[in-house]
């Protein structure tokens, strides 16, 4: 089955100040290792931009309206607009069209046109909460995705699987009341944002943490994933799982320190195909998260999405 893949050069836009490390270099990396032979197969297409009401399905209106009120307007301006968040002139754009690629995504999954896809956008979204922009995130991509996915295409159980090294605050929070949602999240910890730990359950064990310290490798992780995220997934048996997938957890990674190799993320790629062959009918969406050391980014990107073209 072929693999698409949303891109748009709108995400190139999206500017944020020297030394940032959530940087358009991130996509253009990732592009580069794209123009391998071994890509030809993928089905590329352009992100559609969503509607701003689509950003309702995760948040409050005032949200939307105080991320829109905060956007600059004059040309080359990039404006803090949180500790660590910016937003330039596109941003908006750039965001809207990050969830538009999402749930082009989930469309094409969820009537069968193909068996999985990935988005590679940014901003990244899982640290964005109900009403809160945060961690280089606006809006929750994934988790307007997964009720996307069940308000359109009735979806009754979303699985969102996330790798990014830190904790996706925003999709358990979005998700915390939520049972026909499972979020479970490998982070290490502590680290920003300072959430995820185990005893994070949501309001029916619907919110699974695996927690790592820092410094551990491959085994710690292939064993939390398994013991903690395969286990959750098996036994909720989910319509469709999503993942944030960030790459911050690779050994090259400047803001974290889990030393995972390339080659981890094909086989946690691997074992969530399986469940999803399982219970989904091979449903898989990925949305890019974090990953900012471009050579650590490209080569743990790549192994993702060759997984997700093997399927
Ligand atoms: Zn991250």
């Amino acid at each position: 089955m072929t693999t698409r893949l949303y891109e748009n050069p709108i995400f190139l836009e999206h500017l944020t100040p020297p030394g940032h490390p959530e940087r358009p270099d991130r996509l253009r990396a990732l592009n580069v290792a794209l123009e391998h032979p071994n890509f030809a197969p993928l089905d590329r297409r352009q992100a559609p931009q969503a509607n701003e009401d689509a950003i309702l399905l995760a948040h409050p209106e005032e949200h939307l309206f105080a991320v829109m009120r905060q956007i600059p307007e004059e040309e080359g301006e990039i404006r803090q607009i949180e500790a660590d968040t910016y937003a330039s002139p596109k941003s908006l754009q750039s965001a809207l069209t990050a969830i538009g690629g999402a749930m082009a995504a989930v469309d094409d999954v969820m009537t069968g046109d193909v068996s999985n896809a990935f988005i590679a956008a940014r901003p990244p979204g899982h640290h964005a909460e109900k009403a809160t922009a945060m961690g280089f995130c606006y809006f929750n991509s994934i988790a307007i995705a997964a009720r996307h996915a069940q308000r359109k295409h009735g979806a009754e159980r979303v699985a969102i699987v996330d790798w990014d090294v830190h904790h996706g605050n925003g999709t358990q929070d979005i998700f915390w009341n939520d049972p026909s949602v499972l979020f479970c999240s490998t982070h290490q910890m502590p680290l920003f944002p300072g959430t995820g730990k185990r005893d994070e359950t949501g309001i029916k064990n619907n919110i699974v943490n695996a927690p790592l310290s820092a410094n551990v490798g491959s085994d710690h992780f292939r064993e939390a994933f398994k013991s903690r995220v395969l286990t959750a997934l098996n036994d909720f048996s989910p319509d469709l799982i999503l993942i944030s997938a960030g790459f911050d957890a690779h050994h090259r990674d400047p803001l974290a320190q889990i030393n995972l190799v390339g080659e981890d993320f094909d086989w946690a790629t691997g074992r969530l195909m399986e469940v999803a062959d399982k219970f989904a009918g091979n449903r898989v969406v990925s949305l890019l998260e974090g990953g900012y050391d471009l050579e650590g980014l490209a080569e743990s990107a790549g192994f993702h999405i060759m997984r997700l073209m093997k399927g």
